[in-house]
């Protein structure tokens, strides 16, 4: 499999761990869109969310639950926001799905 996150996952590739448990795995982004950005990723390889089933409902309920617990703990108490491009149009470019945790600033609405 040469998918870049299943490479991380397995640390085949280096990154810098922010949290994992038996379901997910969420380091720091490479390149930074705000002071907090941060990407949570199943370990089980699904390629986006439009590839998701209902049996993986509970593993999508539970990165989201990992989000808001990594914002808790990096104290982004002024609020953040949870970003799943998802496909082409939805400027996805690594096709394992990721949520993508930002904060430390502002957001603008609507996203570009
Ligand atoms: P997306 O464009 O939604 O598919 O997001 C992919 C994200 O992966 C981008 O924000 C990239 O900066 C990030 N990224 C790419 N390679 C790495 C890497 N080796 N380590 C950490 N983040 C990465
Ligand atoms: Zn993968």
């Amino acid at each position: 499999m040469s998918c870049l996150f299943c490479k991380i996952i397995e640390g085949k590739i280096p990154s810098t761990a922010v949290f994992q448990d038996e379901l997910g795995y969420a380091f720091a982004d490479l390149h930074p869109q705000a002071p907090v950005h941060v990407l949570i990723v199943p370990r089980k390889h699904i390629a986006s969310l439009d590839e998701a089933g209902k049996e993986q409902s509970g593993l999508l309920g539970h990165l989201l639950w990992a989000a808001a617990e990594i914002a808790r703990k990096k104290n982004l108490t002024n609020g953040y926001r949870i970003v799943v491009n998802t496909g082409q149009e939805g400027g996805q470019t690594v096709d394992h799905l990721h949520l993508h945790l930002l904060g430390g600033r502002a957001m603008t609405w609507p996203p570009g």
